[in-house]
C-alpha cells in the first residue's frame, strides 16, 4: 500500500519541484499497516499539490476524509511547516470521534476543548457542596449550578480563586498554546485568535454545519427588568458576592442582546452566532464536508470527489409502512427483533422521543444517550457490551461503527414543521434529504462493512430524488428491496418483492 501511495504522489511532487517527496515517503513509512481508499489517495494528492491558503474537499460520508486530513496535517507538523493543527467540528460526539481516529491510527496526543459548561467549577462546587452528595455522576440540574462560566471566572476573580491550580478548565485554557493538536467545535472557533502569531492549519470538518451554529437562549421576565449591580457590603463571603456578580453580568449580556435583536417578550430564542474569525488571517484553512456549503470564502482551491466505493454485501430494505399507519409500532418492534436475531450490532436511527421511549420500554437492554453521551453508547456497542443502541440527531450524522451490522431508520428524517408553507416544506425536504444520506452513510464506514439497512417509511417511493439515490447505491453493488408500492399511484421503476 505504501509503495502504491508513494508512486501516485511522487509524480506531482516532482512536477511541483517539491523536494518533500522523500520526507513524505519516510513519514508514510511509519504507518505501513495503513490501508487507504483510492478516495483518500486522491485527497492526499490534492492537499499536497495545492498551494492555496484555503482548500476544500467534498467527499461522501465514509470515504475516509478524517484519516486523509489527519495524515496530511500530521505530516505538516512532522516536517515543522506548521506549529499547530486545530480541528473544528459540529458536536462533542464528533470531537470524540476525531480523537478516537487519531488515537487508533497514529497514537498521537491531542487536546479536546469543549464549551465551558462541560467543565465543573470547583469553587462553585465548594460553595454548594453541603447541598450535594454526588461523587461520580452529577445530575443535569446540579451540573447547571456548578458549571464553569466566564461570568463567574472573570480575570478579576481568577487570581482570588483557591482552586485555580487544580482547575481542569483553567489548566486547559492556559496551556492551550503549547498543544500541537487541538480538537474544538464550531462554537469555539474564536479560540483560534489565541494563535495569531503561529502557523496554524485550521480544519473545518462538517463545514456544511458552519452556518447552523445557533445558541438557544431563554429570556425570562426578570431579564427585561432594570439591573442593579450587587453591592459587596450585602454579602458575607467573597464567593457569594461573586455568584451575585455572575448573575448580574449574565443578565446584563442578555439585556444588551435583547435590545440589539429587538427581543421584547420572554421565551426561548435560537440566536445565530456570528462567525468571529477571519479565515484570511490563518496560515492554512481546510474545509471538509460531504456537502460543501455554497458560501465558502473566495479564492479557495476545491476538490469534489464522487463516491466510488462498493456497496456489495449491503441489503437496503424499504418496508411498506410509515409512522401514520396503525401497525407502525408493531412493524418497528418486529424489525428490531429480527435484526437482533441476525446481527450482533443493531443501530436504530430515531427522529423523535416517542420512538426512543418505545424502544426503551420494549427492549430494556437497548442503550440510548442520556446519562451516557452518544459517543459512550457507541463505544459500548463496539466493545460488545450491548448489541442494540438507539439515538436521534448525532446517530444519523456522526457515529462510526465499522463491520457487520443492522441499521434501522425509524422514518424519513423530516424536521418537525413549524407551519405548512411551501417554503418550509422545501427547506425541510432539503434538510431531510441531507440527513437521510448521512444516515445511509453510517452503513459503509470501512471496506469490511456489510449488513442490512431497513427504512420504515414507504414514502421513499414518492420522492424521485431519494429513489435515484437508492438506485445509485444499487448500481454500486447494494441489494435494494422495496416491499411494495401499492399505496402510491406513481410506480417506481424498481424491483419489488411482496
Ligand atoms: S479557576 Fe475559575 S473555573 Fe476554575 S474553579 Fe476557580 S473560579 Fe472556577
Amino acid at each position: 500500500m505504501l509503495k502504491k501511495i508513494v508512486n501516485i504522489l511522487q509524480k506531482f511532487l516532482i512536477n511541483n519541484n517539491n523536494d518533500n517527496s522523500e520526507t513524505f515517503e519516510s513519514f508514510l513509512s511509519n504507518f505501513s499497516n495503513l490501508k487507504l481508499y483510492q478516495s483518500q489517495i486522491d485527497m492526499l494528492s490534492f492537499l499536497l499539490s495545492s498551494s492555496s491558503q484555503k482548500k476544500a474537499i467534498q467527499a461522501s460520508t465514509g470515504s475516509g476524509k478524517t484519516l486523509a486530513y489527519l495524515l496530511y496535517s500530521l505530516y505538516k507538523l512532522s516536517i515543522g511547516s506548521v506549529d499547530h493543527v486545530i480541528i473544528s467540528t459540529y458536536s462533542k460526539t464528533l470531537q470524540e470521534q476525531i480523537l478516537n481516529s487519531l488515537k487508533s491510527f497514529f497514537n498521537e496526543e491531542a487536546t479536546v476543548l469543549k464549551g465551558t459548561s462541560n467543565y465543573i467549577c470547583l469553587d462553585k462546587f465548594e460553595e454548594n457542596k453541603e447541598n450535594f452528595n454526588y461523587t461520580n455522576f452529577i445530575p443535569p440540574h446540579i451540573r447547571e449550578k456548578v458549571k464553569v462560566s466566564t461570568d463567574y471566572c472573570r480575570p478579576d476573580y481568577l487570581p482570588l480563586c483557591n482552586f485555580r491550580e487544580e482547575c481542569e478548565y483553567i489548566n486547559l485554557i492556559s496551556t492551550l498554546d503549547q498543544k500541537k493538536i487541538i480538537i474544538i467545535n464550531h462554537y469555539l472557533l474564536s479560540i483560534v485568535k489565541k494563535f495569531s502569531n503561529k502557523k496554524v492549519i485550521l480544519i473545518i470538518d462538517e463545514a456544511h454545519t458552519l452556518n447552523k451554529i445557533t445558541k438557544k437562549i431563554i429570556f425570562t421576565n426578570e431579564d427585561f427588568l432594570p439591573l442593579e449591580e450587587p453591592n459587596p457590603k450585602n454579602f458575607d463571603s467573597l464567593r457569594k458576592y461573586n455568584l451575585a456578580l455572575e448573575k448580574y453580568y449574565s443578565q446584563l449580556k442578555k439585556f444588551k442582546l435583547a435590545s440589539r435583536l429587538g427581543i421584547t417578550q420572554p421565551g426561548s430564542y435560537d440566536i445565530s452566532l456570528e462567525n468571529t474569525i477571519n479565515f484570511d488571517d490563518i496560515f492554512e484553512v481546510l474545509f471538509v464536508s460531504a456537502t460543501l456549503p455554497d458560501d465558502l470564502p473566495e479564492e479557495i482551491d476545491s476538490l469534489y470527489l464522487s463516491d466510488q466505493r462498493s456497496w456489495e454485501g449491503i441489503n437496503i430494505v424499504v418496508k411498506d409502512v410509515n409512522y401514520k399507519y396503525d401497525n407502525y409500532y408493531d412493524v418497528f418492534a418486529e424489525t428490531i427483533q429480527k435484526a437482533k436475531s441476525q446481527y450482533d450490532k443493531v443501530i436504530v436511527l430515531c427522529t423523535n422521543h416517542n420512538q426512543l421511549d418505545f424502544i426503551v420500554k420494549n427492549f430494556p437492554e437497548c442503550l440510548v444517550p442520556g446519562e451516557l453521551s452518544p459517543f459512550e453508547v457507541i463505544s459500548k456497542l463496539l466493545q460488545g457490551e450491548t448489541s442494540l443502541v438507539a439515538g436521534m440527531n448525532t446517530f444519523w450524522t456522526g457515529i462510526d461503527v465499522p463491520g457487520k451490522k443492522a441499521i434501522i431508520m425509524s422514518k424519513l428524517p423530516f424536521p418537525a414543521p413549524n407551519n405548512s408553507s411551501d417554503q418550509e416544506f422545501l427547506t425541510g425536504y432539503a434538510h431531510m434529504f441531507k440527513t437521510f444520506k448521512q444516515g445511509i452513510g453510517r452503513m459503509l464506514r470501512s471496506s469490511a462493512c456489510c449488513g442490512e439497512l431497513t427504512i420504515l417509511d414507504n414514502r421513499v417511493v414518492k420522492f424521485p430524488e431519494i429513489l435515484n439515490y437508492l438506485q445509485e447505491l444499487e448500481m454500486k453493488g447494494a441489494s435494494l428491496y422495496i416491499e411494495t408500492e401499492k399505496n402510491f399511484q406513481k410506480k417506481p421503476q424498481l424491483r419489488v418483492i411482496k
